[in-house]
């Protein structure tokens, strides 16, 4: 049997001039949160429980866009989405404009777990938590000064693409060497604020599961889903591996990127490394993104088209690696 392998993911696409001081928190933060879900799979947590404590972990922590700390929409509140699969009988759940909800992945796993849906949404999916008990706090609750902040320069810069993590004049976002304005789906963009989580685990039985979890992007129209809470698109789990991505939801959503991994790997027998490195380049299109995935065998890998993606993995043979470039 091999053994378990774990990944989490921070968000991709960061300031090349990124502080030493916030490149040294999001370290931290993801050896902690790492380390959460190690000491949970040396106890025998199964695969989805796992992804599902990491990413909770990672949401009540405002330092990532997911959760508190969630970036603000247009309209300076906060719409969370989220989502979580099982491998195992490719079950899943998933939630989107969720205000009050303080952990968007658990209600994601209620879904799949106690409804007889998949994907619940905006007033419904709220009606549903209550229903569940789940904690609910006041939007306020998620909104950080920071994010405030950021939608205020997002709401000056317009249609810039614009990040305190990303400098506005001079630079080459995300790989593209293109200056603002930005495209993103044929379209100029006003800002773009990485930092979605994600984790995929496969457990100690081959067991493999995916959870991620977004305020989706900073100053996006009320009502944006994304690709998070997208089953094939941000998230996926089967028999073979999990993947969660993050990046550019529009361009992860028009490749199904978790899935594809998934796809490559079953019918064209590929590898997950090779697999990974083939739905980067072929599948992204023109758009930005990366994703992390790991495989039955206990194989751990990411890939990215972008400047940075924050990262972490640990497999069963003691190899632990937190990294932010490439
Ligand atoms: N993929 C997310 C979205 O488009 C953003 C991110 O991953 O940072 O909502």
């Amino acid at each position: 049997m091999a053994g378990w392998a774990i990944a989490v993911h921070g968000g991709a696409g960061v300031d090349p001039n990124l502080p030493a001081e916030r490149q040294e928190q999001a370290k931290q933060l993801l050896t902690r949160v790492l380390n959460l879900g190690i000491d949970a799979l040396r106890s025998s947590g199964s695969a989805i429980d796992v992804v599902e404590l990491v990413v909770r972990e990672l949401e009540s922590d405002p330092f990532f866009n997911s959760g508190r700390g969630s970036a603000l929409t247009e309209n300076g509140t906060v719409e969370m989405e989220a989502s979580i699969m099982d491998g195992v009988g490719r079950r899943c759940g998933a939630v989107s404009g969720l205000t009050t909800v303080k952990n968007p992945v658990s209600l994601a796993r209620l879904v799949m777990d106690k409804s007889p849906h998949s994907y619940l949404a905006f007033s419904g999916a709220e009606k549903f938590a209550k229903q569940m008990g789940v904690e609910m706090v006041d939007n306020d609750y998620f909104i950080t000064q920071d994010n405030v902040e950021m939608l205020k320069l997002a709401k000056e810069a317009d249609s810039i693409v614009f990040d305190y993590r990303i400098p506005t004049v001079g630079y080459e976002t995300c790989g593209t060497g293109v200056e603002s304005p930005f495209q993103m789906n044929g379209l100029p963009i006003s800002i773009y604020a990485p930092e979605t989580v994600g984790c995929v685990v496969v457990d100690s039985q081959g067991r493999c599961a995916a959870a991620t979890s977004t305020g989706g992007l900073l100053n996006k129209r009320m009502g944006r889903i994304g690709d998070s809470p997208l089953i094939g698109a941000g998230t996926y789990a089967c028999d073979i591996c999990a993947v969660s991505c993050t990046g550019e939801g529009e361009a992860i959503i028009r490749g199904t990127l978790a899935r594809e991994v998934g796809a490559v790997m079953e019918y064209k027998g590929l590898g997950l490394q090779d697999a990974v490195d083939f739905v980067i380049k072929e599948r992204l299109d023109d758009g930005k993104a990366g994703l992390i995935a790991v495989s039955k065998t206990g194989e751990v890998s990411y890939g990215f088209n972008c400047v940075g993606m924050f990262r972490g993995c640990a497999t069963q043979n003691g190899f632990m690696e937190v990294g932010i470039w490439d």
